[in-house]
């Protein structure tokens, strides 16, 4: 699957970024996107409430918990999550929203300055505008488009415009590009496109052992080329669209 396009909402403690957030995906919601949201935090908080039937569970040591109702869920997972695994579970996207992970540099980035001189200290590259959140003290100079909070729509005509898939940040250079920020930055100055990450478009991905083996072109090209003619030879593979092959090892083979 492809990952959404993605736009993270950076800025330091208190600037307005909760109020961007808001704003972009009301916005972008109303029109007719699938939204989500990723928010990160620094802080160790309690994500639960105590005595309650899912965070007994916790208690008692699962290490994964889910608590479903018909229309909603929340997922539990006491263990570090990478962020690309943690969208993968938000399931299909048309727009990510993130709020924070200011040291991400895997999609555009929209800054919440609350001063001048935050700018320079939130920029990585991947920056499209500036949000200007009432009653802070950035005066809005900056090269960079600077939209006020109360312009939702502006802000996610921004968006609409700029923002590209989730790059893997696994910097493999198989794009071309030095890393996944560059290729990102080309994106963002019209020099690229995003199906240029040959991590994302998965023409042919290998997993070991759940870990994804770095593959060259030419060897995906040659791995594919195989199996797509030995699936051709078999009754019932004739017309392949998407392959998955999964087996596991014994220790004397
Ligand atoms: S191919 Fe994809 S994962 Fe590899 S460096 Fe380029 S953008 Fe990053």
């Amino acid at each position: 699957m492809t990952p959404p396009k993605t736009v993270a909402v950076v800025g330091f403690k208190n600037s307005g970024k909760t109020r961007a957030v808001e704003a972009l995906v009301a916005e972008l919601t109303k029109r007719g996107y699938r939204v989500g949201t990723l928010k990160h935090t620094a802080k160790n908080i309690a994500l639960d409430t105590p005595g309650k039937d899912t965070a007994r569970h916790r208690d008692a040591g699962a290490k994964a918990t889910a608590i479903l109702h018909h229309n909603a869920a929340a997922i539990f997972i006491d263990d570090h999550v990478k962020v690309g695994d943690a969208v993968k579970t938000l399931g299909d996207l048309d727009i990510l929203v993130v709020e924070g992970f200011k040291t991400l540099d895997t999609h555009a980035r929209l800054l919440v300055p609350r001063e001048d001189e935050d700018i320079e200290k939130l920029r990585n590259g991947l920056e499209i505008a500036a949000v200007k959140i009432p009653g802070s003290r950035f005066s809005g100079d900056t090269d960079l488009p600077v939209v006020n909070l109360a312009d939702a729509e502006a802000l996610a005509d921004i968006v609409e415009e700029k923002v590209y898939p989730m790059l893997p940040g696994v910097n493999c250079r198989g794009c071309g590009y030095d890393g996944c920020r560059s290729l990102g930055e080309a994106i963002l100055g019209g020099e690229a496109e995003a199906k240029q990450c040959v991590r994302n478009r998965v023409e042919f991905t290998l997993r070991v052992n759940d870990e994804p083996v770095p593959l060259g072109g030419f060897v995906q090209r040659a791995f594919k080329g195989m199996l797509v003619g030995f699936l051709r030879s078999l009754k019932g593979g004739g017309n392949p669209r998407r392959v998955e092959i999964a087996f596991e090892v014994e220790d004397d083979e």
